[in-house]
């Protein structure tokens, strides 16, 4: 809006400035040829040779051949081009011949008269077409003779009208009857084409324009008046005052005007000279005979009234240019400001709206969120994923599945009226609710959703099709729809149809990738270390290996934990180097205790990236070979969800790791999306139920089952049993009746540097249970 008003105001002040250049006051426009200057001259020259030689024909032969030709000459050579300024000059001069062949019959002057009243209203053209700048190309020859048969019937209406009116006056009056022609001739030539030209030109510019009636009437008046004044008056060169009206009439007013200007000029004409009154009236001129003396001197007149004539249309033209110019530029303005507003407006939709679909793009939805908002409304965003897309995009490719997601968005706004739809991405489409609580929105876009379980054909196919969203409450545009993202991928990260927006999720993003960059360095700057963690043997009451757990000194924010950093790393590449690096330091810490005397197993946890990730057993036997470990030291703790994601190179690896001699628990069990299949195909040693169900075996007999049977299981299986988060006495008295192999727990121990672990400390560890024989109280396992 702000554009449109800046070009409009910029439109109002260039024509406001007429001399800025777009204007020329100069007596001739000058053209594209660029031979205005030399035509203007001729012009001048051949005007004065005309005036010249009519006189000398009129005191040498009594006769005027030459008058006609003035204004045809002078137009034909300013039409510039040559072939048409010959075809005219060549009209004329045969009409003029005829002329003077035919002079002593009456009849001849109608002929006559109408043929040079138009050969001068097609001159009178192309002098107004080239002053004035008017549209008319007349150097087409099927462009000339379609403007020469319409200008046959108005010049005719006015010239030859008033002029056959005139040859009703007696032969003896003939010179009053031809100077009332000379005086048609005049207002047919001057007034008709021109109007003609100038309005046909102009047609365009006036549409539409609203016509007051004050100025119409005014310059009709006007018209009326001069009009009168020329034959009643006999004021002939009052002629030439009509002139000013007439073309303020073309110019600032539709054709209907000026076909009324030419009405009232015609009618006035011929009833005026019908009843008597011409110009040069007997009153003026007394009784006159054929060629007497009289007749002559008002032939010599003549002359006179065309220099008249042409300093007027020499000095009016030009000042009517100005006032053209000005119109055709301001015409030119406004259509090159709609244009440029059309443009604009279209490079903004462009730019707000996805060009396939025409749905509003992310751009697009932010700018209706910030109106929303700013109106005050309670505004959500939603962003939402279609369910295995990527899989349906390489089955249908990319064109059909950006169709897809066009449809599924318009079938959504369906759906939800009223609110508006749009796609944020290639996969995304984003969606704003204006709803009156959290509530409310998550039920209308649940029950939006539920719009999707018909399902939708693809590809020839019936396909159903599921949706992810994720969802947040709008406080600044650009955020809400960034919120709605990333509880997007919570969604998708918690496999649930709809998420709403964590803002804790949000800050750890936003921390997250600067605390990467400063992790990588703890990699040696030895900010990053072990604790561990006992596993305490329920059978023999010794320590049954220790659990390595990651521990970060992070500089200036104190120690982090795992669960704060390692879902970040899991996420990049940075995660091979990290497992590395803590088999590595696990293996390290292992030697230094075995210099201490103790010797232990230890476990370190693997994550699911780690797992699917090919080069995994060859860079773990590298780092066995480098510190000369066995991998039976090592057991490698991975949870079943870990398989999950990719399973058949997660138990490939495993497999391999296996046989290379690491030992495998299973941990957290019970948590994950538990599957029996993956405990039969897992190679593993030892299962070790989370400490969710060894905390829960206090809420009553079912729970206590639920581990007991656990425990079984594993044993069946031939593993291990190991129960992990052991906080109480109870809970270990508990497992060991249970028959539970191992327990891990802050009841045991809390996780520790590796420089603590001593024999002291292995005697608080193991001080739970009684051991068979006293002496060795750490033994190497899993
Ligand atoms: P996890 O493997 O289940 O590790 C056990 C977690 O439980 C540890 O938390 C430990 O400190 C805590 N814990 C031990 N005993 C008790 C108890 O009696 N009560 C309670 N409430 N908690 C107890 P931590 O050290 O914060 O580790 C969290 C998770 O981080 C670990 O879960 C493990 O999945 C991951 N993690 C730790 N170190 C590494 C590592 O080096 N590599 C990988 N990939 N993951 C690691
Ligand atoms: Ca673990
Ligand atoms: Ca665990």
């Amino acid at each position: 809006m702000a554009g449109e008003n800046a070009i409009r105001s910029k439109v109002k002040r260039a024509l406001r400035q007429p001399s800025n250049g777009a204007l020329r006051w100069s007596l001739f426009r000058p053209g594209e040829t660029g031979s205005e200057h030399r035509d203007s001259i001729i012009f001048v020259v051949l005007f004065a040779v005309c005036i010249a030689a009519s006189h000398w024909c009129v005191a040498r032969f009594g006769t005027i051949f030459v008058w006609p030709a003035n204004g045809v000459l002078v137009a034909a050579l300013l039409l510039l081009h040559r072939p048409a300024a010959l075809r005219v000059l060549i009209v004329c001069g045969a009409v003029n011949l005829l002329g003077n062949f035919l002079r002593d019959s009456p009849a001849h002057m109608i002929v006559i008269g109408t043929a040079l009243n138009l050969a001068e209203s097609i001159a009178a053209a192309a002098i107004a077409r080239r002053f004035c700048g008017a549209g008319l190309d007349l150097r087409r020859p099927r462009r000339l003779t379609a403007f020469v048969v319409l200008a046959v019937a108005p010049t005719c209406a006015v010239a030859a009208l008033i002029g056959i009116a005139a040859l009703r006056v007696p032969l003896h009056e003939f010179a009053v009857g031809w100077q009332t022609w000379f005086a048609a001739d005049a207002l047919g030539l001057i007034i008709v084409t021109p109007l003609l030209v100038l309005a046909a030109a102009h047609r365009r510019e006036n549409a539409g324009r609203p016509t007051r009636l004050v100025e119409p009437c005014l310059l009709l008046g006007l018209v009326t008046v001069i009009t009168l004044a020329i034959f009643l008056q006999s004021r002939a060169p009052l002629e030439f005052l009509i002139f000013l009206p007439v073309l303020l009439i073309a110019f600032r007013l539709s054709p209907i005007w000026s076909a009324l200007a030419i009405l009232i000029v015609a009618t006035i004409g011929t009833v005026a000279t019908l009843s008597g009154h011409g110009p040069m009236t007997l009153g003026v001129l007394g009784p006159v005979e054929w060629a007497n003396a009289q007749t002559l001197r008002a032939l010599q007149t003549l002359p006179t009234f065309q220099l008249f004539m042409m300093a007027l249309i020499a000095v009016a033209l030009p000042a009517t240019t100005v006032l053209t110019e000005r119109r055709l530029m301001a015409g030119r303005l406004r259509a090159r400001t709609a244009a440029a507003i059309a443009a604009r407006q279209h490079i903004a939709h462009l730019a707000a709206h996805d060009a396939d679909s025409g749905l509003p793009n992310r751009t697009g939805l932010m700018q209706t969120l910030e109106r929303s908002a700013s109106g005050g409304a309670t505004v959500f965003v939603a962003a939402l994923s279609v369910d295995r897309f990527a899989r349906i995009r390489a089955a249908i490719g990319s064109v059909e599945a950006a169709r897809l997601l066009a449809r599924i968005a318009k079938r959504l706004a369906a759906s939800l009226p009223g609110e508006r739809v749009a796609l944020l991405s290639s996969d995304t489409i984003g969606l704003q609710m204006q709803c009156a609580d959290e509530a409310s929105a998550e039920q209308r876009l649940r029950a939006a959703l539920a719009a999707f379980d018909v399902p939708m054909m693809v590809a020839d196919a019936e396909v159903d099709v599921g949706l992810t969203a994720g969802l947040a409450r709008v406080e600044g545009a650009a955020r809400g729809i960034d919120r709605a993202m990333i509880a997007l991928d919570q969604a998708r990260l918690a496999s649930v149809p709809l998420a709403w927006f964590d803002a804790d999720t949000e800050r750890v993003a936003a921390g997250g990738l600067a605390m990467l960059s400063v992790l990588r360095t703890s990699l040696i700057d030895g900010s990053l270390w072990l604790a561990h963690q006992p596993k305490l043997d329920l059978k023999n009451g010794r320590v049954a290996g220790v659990e390595c757990l990651i521990r970060w000194d992070r500089p200036g924010h104190g120690r982090v934990r795992p669960d704060a950093f390692m879902p970040l790393v899991e996420e990049t590449r940075f995660i091979e180097p990290l497992t590395d690096w803590v088999l590595g330091r696990a293996l390290s810490d292992q030697a230094a205790l075995a210099a201490r005397g103790i010797s232990v197993g230890m476990a370190i946890n693997l994550s699911a990236r780690s797992l699917g990730e090919p080069s995994l057993v060859a860079r773990f036997a590298a780092i066995l070979a480098e510190k000369a470990a066995r991998a039976e030291d090592i057991t490698l703790e991975i949870t079943e969800t870990a398989i999950m994601g990719d399973p058949e190179t997660a138990l490939a690896s495993l497999n391999a790791l296996k046989r290379l001699g690491f030992g495998i628990a299973i941990d957290d069990y019970g948590t994950g999306l538990s599957s029996l299949s993956y405990l039969r195909n897992i190679p593993a040693d030892s299962l070790k139920i989370d400490r969710c169900f060894i905390a829960g075996m206090a809420d009553g007999p079912r729970h206590v089952e639920l581990v007991r049977a656990t425990i079984d299981l594993g044993h069946r299986l031939g593993l291990k049993v190991v129960a992990e988060g052991v906080e109480t006495e109870e809970q270990l008295a508990l497992l060991s009746l249970l028959g539970c192999d191992q327990a891990q727990g802050y009841l045991i121990a809390q996780p520790c540097p590796v420089a603590e672990i001593d024999s002291a400390a292995i005697a608080v560890w193991t001080r739970h249970v009684s051991a068979p024989d006293d002496d060795i109280a750490c033994a190497v396992g899993g």
